[in-house]
C-alpha cells in the first residue's frame, strides 16, 4: 500500500491554481461592497434615523425601538438586495475564533411567506450557546447567552458558493451581563479610555470632545499544502509539527524574507485579498517573512475594535480561501521547531476628533508637551502593569516563540530609540524653569524634538514593545490570537494612567502652580518612577535577561504562572476604576485560559503518542526487519559487514527510548488529570507532561534521519517548507 506521504507529495507536485478574478482593475470600484457602511446607510434609512445611527456609532447613544426596526428593515433591504437569503449575529467567543448562528429571513405567513427582520432581532438575540467557555458563569441549566448589536462596527455580508448572510457584529454577555466574549471588555475599555484621555486633552486644546485608539495589525502566517498538511496529523490536529527534523537548509541563507512571492503563493493571496477589500478590510501590504513558506499582510490601521473585527475576519477569510487553492494557513505560533515562529504586530496609537495623533510629536513645544503627556503616560502604565501586559499575550502557542531567542522576550521592555530617549533623560536632569518663555525652543526645558524621528527606521525588532515614530509596536502578541486580549488591557491600563496623571497635576496647579509646570513636574516624576522598562540593547541576549533580572522586571515564562497577574490587587483595582472587569468575570477568564492552556497540552500529548505508536515505531520497525534480512543473507554468502548491525542496533536505542517515554508520559497523564485545581493542573501539564516531548521528538527524529526516506510516513520538513 502506499503511504499517505507519497500520494500527498505526489499531489502537490501537481497543483494547479485556480483561477483569480479580481471584480476590478482598480480596487476602490469594489473596496467595501459587501459592507453596510455609511453610504448604504444614507441610501437605505431616512435621513432622521441615519442621523441618529451615526450619532450612536460616534458617541455611543442608544437607538430606540422604533429606530431599530427601520435599521433592520434597512439592512434586511440592502442584504437582500446583494442575494443574501439569512443573517446571523457574527460574535468573538473565549475560544478564540469566531462565531455565527444563521436564521432565515424567511417567514411562513398565511397561505404564503415573507422575508423579515425585526428591529428586535437586529438588537439582539439569544443563541444557545451553552456550550461556549464560561468558566462557571453560565451553567448548562441556566444557558441563557445573549448577542447584543455594536452599531460601532458595520454589518456585512460573508459571501460563500452556496449562498449569502448578513453578519451583524455583536457582543456576548450572560443573562447576568457578564462578558462572555472579547470584545465587550475591550468597547468598556476604549470608553474609559476615551473620557480619561479627553480630560488630559483639555490641557492643550479645549476643541477635542473625543479620542479614538487606533490598531494596525501586521498577520504573520505558514502556507502547507493541503495533501502534506493531510498526512501530517500533528498538524491537522494541532496546528503545529510535534515531530520532523529540519531540514537541510532552512532560513540560514535569509533568501525567502522579501523575495519575489511564489505563483501559487500569490494567487491566493490576491483571492484572499479580494475577498477581505469587498469587507472593507483596508489590505495594504503583503510580502514573503523570515522563514520558508512564511508570509505576511498588513492592512491599513483602522478605530481598534473595527481593526480587531477585521483581524478576526481576515484570519477566517485566509483559512476559508486557502482551501480554494489546496493550501492550509498555520496561524500557530510555532508550526516549526527550529525556524522562526509567527506574531501579530500591533500597531496603537491614540488620534484626537480633531485628526491629531497624540503619539506623534508636534511642531510646536506646545504640541510637544501633549505628545510628552502622552507618550510618557503610555511608559508608565506598561511599567506599572508589565506583568500584566504579559498576561495578556500568554497562551500555549506563544509559549513557543516568548523567550525563545527569536521573538520578544517574556521581559517587558519599551525601545524608545535613541532620540527620545535622550530627550527623556534631559528632562529627567533638568531643573524646571518657572518662568516660561513662549515660542522657546527650549521651552519650559524641553528639548527639541525633531519631528521626523531618525529611529522610525533604525528600528529595534528585538524589543515587544516599541516606539516607531508616531505609534507603538506591540510585537509580543501571537499570530493566532485575538488582539482584544492585548488591547484592551493596554487601554485599560492607559486610560488608569491618564486619570492619575490628570489628578496629580490638577493638584500642583490648585497649589499654585501654573498649568505647563505642573505638567513637566508630573511628566519628570513619571520618567523617573518608570525608567527600569526602559531598553534600548539586544532584547534577545543573555546580557538582557540577567540585566532585567537586577533591574527587578519579571521574566515569567510560561502562561500558567503568567496568569496570575490577571489576580493579582494591582489588577484588581484596574479592573474596579476601569470597570472592564468584574471580580467574578476575571475568575471566569482565568479559569477559560488555564483550561485552554492544559487542554491543547493534552490533545498534543496525545497526538505524539498516537502518531509515535501508529507511524513512527512502525516504520522504524519495518526497516529494522530489512535490515535484518539484509544481516542474514550477507551471513549466508560469507561476507561479515557491520554496516547493517550498526544501523539495527542505532534505530533500537531510538526506539526503546521513544517508547519509553511515550509510556512514562502517558502515565503522568494519568496522574496530572487527576488535579482539580485547575492552576495546578495547567502547571503540572507544563512541567511534568510538556517535558517529556523535547525527548521523544528528539529520538524520533533521529529515526527520521536513519531510516529509509522510501518508508518514511510524515511529510518531512522540506516538503512542507520548500514544496509549493
Ligand atoms: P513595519 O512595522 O513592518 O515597518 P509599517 O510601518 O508599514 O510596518 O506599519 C505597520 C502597521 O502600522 C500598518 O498596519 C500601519 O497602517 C500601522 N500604522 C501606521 N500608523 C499608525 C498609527 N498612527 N496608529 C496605528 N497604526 C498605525
Ligand atoms: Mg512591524
Amino acid at each position: 500500500m502506499k503511504s499517505l506521504r507519497t500520494i500527498a507529495l505526489k499531489e502537490a507536485q501537481n497543483r494547479i491554481s485556480p483561477e483569480v478574478k479580481s471584480p476590478s482593475a482598480k480596487i476602490s470600484d469594489f473596496f467595501g461592497a459587501n459592507v453596510f457602511d455609511k453610504r448604504k446607510m444614507r441610501d437605505f434609512l431616512s435621513k432622521d434615523v441615519y442621523e441618529k445611527l451615526i450619532s450612536s456609532i460616534n458617541q455611543g447613544e442608544l437607538i430606540n425601538t422604533d429606530d431599530a426596526n427601520q435599521i433592520a428593515t434597512a439592512m434586511k433591504a440592502w442584504a437582500m438586495s446583494a442575494g443574501a437569503t439569512h443573517y446571523t449575529h457574527w460574535f468573538q467567543p473565549l475560544t478564540g475564533t469566531t462565531a455565527e448562528k444563521h436564521d432565515s429571513f424567511f417567514e411562513p405567513s398565511g397561505d404564503g411567506a415573507i422575508e423579515k427582520f425585526a428591529g428586535s432581532a437586529l438588537v439582539q438575540q439569544e443563541p444557545d450557546a451553552s456550550s461556549f467557555p464560561n468558566g462557571g458563569i453560565r451553567n448548562t441549566f441556566e444557558a441563557r447567552g445573549y448577542t447584543a448589536w455594536d452599531p460601532s462596527s458595520p454589518a456585512f455580508i460573508m459571501e460563500s458558493k452556496a449562498g449569502k448572510t448578513l453578519c451583524i457584529p455583536t457582543v456576548f454577555v450572560s443573562y447576568t451581563g457578564e462578558a462572555l466574549d472579547y470584545k465587550a471588555p475591550l468597547l468598556k475599555a476604549l470608553a474609559a479610555l476615551d473620557k480619561a484621555a479627553v480630560d488630559v486633552c483639555q490641557y492643550f486644546d479645549k476643541s477635542i470632545t473625543k479620542v479614538n485608539a487606533s490598531l494596525g495589525i501586521e498577520q504573520e502566517y505558514f502556507l502547507v499544502d493541503e495533501s502534506l498538511f493531510n498526512a501530517r496529523p500533528d498538524l491537522l490536529l494541532t496546528g503545529r509539527t510535534l515531530f520532523g527534523h529540519m531540514s537541510a537548509k532552512g532560513q540560514q541563507l535569509e533568501d525567502h524574507y522579501f523575495g519575489s512571492i511564489p505563483e501559487r503563493v500569490f494567487s491566493y493571496m490576491v483571492d484572499f485579498e479580494n475577498e477581505a477589500l469587498k469587507l472593507g478590510i483596508p489590505l495594504k501590504t503583503r510580502h514573503n517573512e523570515v522563514a520558508p513558506s512564511q508570509f505576511e499582510c498588513a492592512p491599513i490601521y483602522e478605530e481598534i475594535n473595527l481593526a480587531i473585527d477585521h483581524n478576526q475576519l481576515l484570519m477566517d477569510l485566509m483559512e476559508k480561501v486557502a482551501r480554494r487553492h489546496h493550501f492550509r494557513v498555520l496561524l500557530h505560533e510555532k508550526p516549526y521547531a527550529g525556524i522562526n515562529g509567527s506574531g501579530k504586530h500591533n500597531n496603537w496609537s491614540l488620534i484626537t476628533d480633531t485628526g491629531k495623533n497624540l503619539l506623534a510629536p508636534g511642531k510646536t513645544p506646545k504640541n510637544n508637551l501633549m505628545f510628552l503627556a502622552f507618550f510618557v503616560n503610555t511608559i508608565k502604565a506598561v511599567s506599572e502593569h508589565a506583568d500584566l501586559l504579559r498576561a495578556s499575550i500568554a497562551s500555549v502557542s506563544n509559549d513557543h516563540r516568548l523567550g525563545a531567542n527569536e521573538a520578544p522576550p517574556a521581559i517587558i521592555s519599551i525601545f524608545l530609540g535613541s532620540q527620545l530617549n535622550d530627550v527623556l533623560d534631559e528632562i529627567e536632569h533638568s531643573r524646571i524653569s518657572k518662568k516660561i518663555k513662549e515660542d522657546n525652543a527650549l521651552w519650559l526645558g524641553i528639548p527639541k524634538i525633531p519631528q521626523i524621528l531618525l529611529d522610525n527606521t533604525d528600528r529595534n525588532r528585538t524589543s515587544p514593545f516599541a516606539f516607531t515614530g508616531n505609534k507603538f509596536e506591540l510585537r509580543a502578541v501571537g499570530s493566532s490570537a485575538n488582539s482584544s486580549a492585548p488591547m484592551t488591557i493596554l487601554n485599560a491600563i492607559m486610560a488608569e494612567q491618564l486619570v492619575k496623571f490628570k489628578t496629580e497635576v490638577d493638584k500642583l496647579i490648585k497649589k499654585g502652580d501654573k498649568k505647563d509646570i505642573a505638567l513637566l513636574t508630573v511628566i519628570k516624576k513619571y520618567i523617573k518612577e518608570s525608567k527600569a522598562i526602559r531598553f534600548e540593547g539586544n532584547g534577545y541576549s543573555q546580557e538582557w535577561e540577567d540585566e532585567a533580572l537586577a533591574r527587578g522586571l519579571s521574566n515569567i515564562k510560561t502562561t500558567p504562572k503568567a496568569l496570575d497577574a490577571y489576580l493579582s490587587d494591582k489588577s484588581a483595582e484596574l479592573f474596579n476604576s476601569t470597570g472592564i472587569y468584574s471580580k467574578r468575570e476575571i475568575h471566569a477568564r482565568h479559569e477559560i485560559m488555564l483550561e485552554n492552556f492544559y487542554k491543547k497540552l493534552q490533545i498534543e500529548a496525545r497526538v505524539m503518542g498516537e502518531v509515535a505508536n501508529t507511524a513512527i515505531i512502525p516504520a522504524a520497525i519495518a526497516y529494522q526487519n530489512a535490515l535484518i534480512t539484509n544481516v542474514k543473507g550477507l551471513k549466508e554468502i560469507g561476507i561479515d559487514s557491520k554496516v547493517s548491525i550498526d544501523i539495527v542496533k542505532k534505530v533500537s536505542e531510538h526506539l526503546e527510548i521513544v517508547k519509553s517515554n511515550i509510556d512514562a508520559m502517558l502515565e503522568e497523564r494519568k496522574l496530572t488529570n487527576k488535579i482539580e485545581d485547575t492552576r495546578e493542573k495547567a502547571i503540572a501539564y507544563d512541567e511534568k507532561v510538556k517535558t517529556y516531548f523535547e525527548v521523544i521528538r528528539y529520538h524520533a527524529d533521529k529515526l527520521e534521519q536513519i531510516v529509509d526516506d522510501s518508508v518514511w510516513p510524515l511529510p518531512k520538513f522540506r516538503e512542507l517548507l520548500f514544496m509549493k
